[in-house]
């Protein structure tokens, strides 16, 4: 049992935190004492020895808080640290986010009975995964969304790092030094592929007269015969039942490469249109789209929500669209328990979006990347217990954080690599980064992206 000395300002947020890291990241058992003793300080109950961290963040004074000023000023200081347990040595640089006063060079001290890392080490968890800057900072895109580029992470160049996992990891190493034999839970991090089923279907083909209208539209447009061949032919075969000609339908073909993968896909379904068109053309009603459902259901996959464009600040909008979603598996015999969901076009609140998803019942959101740019939006690649700024605790709700969208990396309206070696030297990356302090890889691929075999290969090569 570990005995955690805090200071008494936001208690809230050290619970949480603490929770977070010594609870859910490092399964340990702890109990928070409150004291007016400045700094935090990790005891082991029945043995010797303390572990001193410093408390910059919580401990600013309460008119800075949520302020402009409180956050960090790059360029920020690097601590080049090395720490040597007797059986290995554990090396690497991290960037201080908070240091008050001096500049405090060694960051280190390992005494007989006590160590002291002059890191916040928990102050900057919280700051990462509450994402306390984007409470603060009002930069936004075209679509609402807080740009990563505007993020710390980001400007400072550690957003393809998962920063949180690397804090967590030298504050195990300095509690090892201090008792040897404690153990943490140790899981090895696993690959999560999802599925936002945005476009199910080549729209055009769906019906005789948006044949005509998408084909008199190309034939304007001086595109090449072919392609409205292709359509009529997809819209002849699809009356049918057999989608194989549609470039869209790609579904079976993604089952397959996760079942031999050993991964379970989870495909989420749009299911309003609170913001009309934007929403997809498909509701999940159609025959069509409920034979789908069902068929990835049967085949094992995950059925999740993709919470519609206008949803992410309406926690009405999200009741309504999972209720939809589940109520329409259930009539039509899907036996489907629908727990997750992402959020159309990864528009996120960080002010009130997970309490929204919370409140509806929902279990876990997979939303946790940024669209522009592609890595570490909370630190970390574990999935983890939300922070509520309105209720100030933890939801129910846990995020498990979306480190990569292949358009992200693909797409020449953000970061534009291609298909190439480029492309897939940074989806492994990252793959690599995620899994490499025990956190999880969790992608995003659309199936309407997987039309061609560099789309396919790179794809593989991520399960
Ligand atoms: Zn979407």
């Amino acid at each position: 049992m570990l005995l955690i000395e805090a200071g008494g300002s936001h208690r809230y947020a050290r619970d949480y935190v603490a929770h977070v890291v010594f609870g859910e990241f490092l399964g340990l058992e702890f109990r928070i004492i409150q004291t007016n003793r400045p700094g935090w300080c990790i005891k082991c109950a029945g043995r010797r020895g303390e572990l001193l961290l410093p408390d910059d963040f919580f401990s600013m004074p309460a008119r800075m808080w949520l302020g402009h000023e409180s956050l960090p000023n790059p360029p920020l200081a690097q601590w080049s640290y090395c720490l040597d347990d007797g059986h290995s040595s554990f090396r690497g640089i991290l960037p201080v986010l908070f240091c008050q006063g001096e500049s405090r060079l060694g960051r280190l001290t390992v005494a007989a009975d006590s160590v002291r890392l002059d890191i916040d080490v928990l102050g900057t968890i919280f700051f990462m995964l509450s994402r306390y800057e984007e409470i603060i900072l009002d930069q936004r895109d075209l679509h609402g969304r807080f740009p990563g580029g505007a993020s710390l992470a980001a400007r400072c160049g550690f957003l393809l790092r998962p920063v949180v996992d690397e804090y967590v990891e030298v504050l195990w190493r300095c509690m090892r030094l201090l008792w040897p034999d404690i153990v943490r839970k140790s899981s090895p991090g696993t690959v999560h592929v999802g599925c936002d089923v945005d476009v199910p279907y080549d729209c055009d083909a769906r019906d005789g007269w948006r044949v005509l209208v998408s084909s008199v539209r190309d034939l304007i447009r001086r595109k090449h015969g072919g392609v409205i061949a292709k359509r009529v032919r997809n819209h002849l075969a699809s009356r049918r039942g057999d989608y194989s000609l549609d470039p869209n339908h790609t579904f079976d073909w993604y089952m397959d490469a996760c079942d031999k993968a050993g991964r379970r896909a989870a495909f989420n379904f749009i299911a309003g249109h609170s913001a009309g068109a934007v929403d997809g053309c498909y509701r999940i009603e159609e025959p069509r789209i409920l034979s789908l459902m069902g068929h990835i259901h049967r085949r094992g996959h995950e059925l999740g929500l993709h919470a519609s464009y206008n949803s992410f600040r309406d926690g009405g909008v999200i009741r309504q669209e999972l209720e939809r979603l589940a109520a329409t598996c259930h009539h039509n015999g899907i036996g489907a328990d629908i727990i997750g969901n992402r959020q159309h076009f990864l528009r996120w609140d960080a002010a009130e979006t997970a309490d929204h998803l919370d409140e509806a019942g929902l279990e876990y959101d997979a939303t946790g990347g940024y669209a522009d740019l592609p890595g570490f939006r909370y630190g970390t690649g574990k999935s983890f217990s939300m922070w509520s700024w309105k209720r100030q605790a933890a939801l129910k709700l846990r995020q498990r954080p979306l480190i990569m969208m292949e358009c992200t990396i693909m797409s020449a309206r953000y970061l534009g690599l291609g298909h190439g070696q480029e492309a897939a030297d940074m989806m492994n990356k990252l793959k690599q980064s995620a899994l490499e302090y025990g956190g999880d890889f969790s992608f995003l691929w659309h199936n309407s992206n997987l039309q061609h075999g560099v789309e396919r290969e790179l794809f593989l090569s991520l399960l």
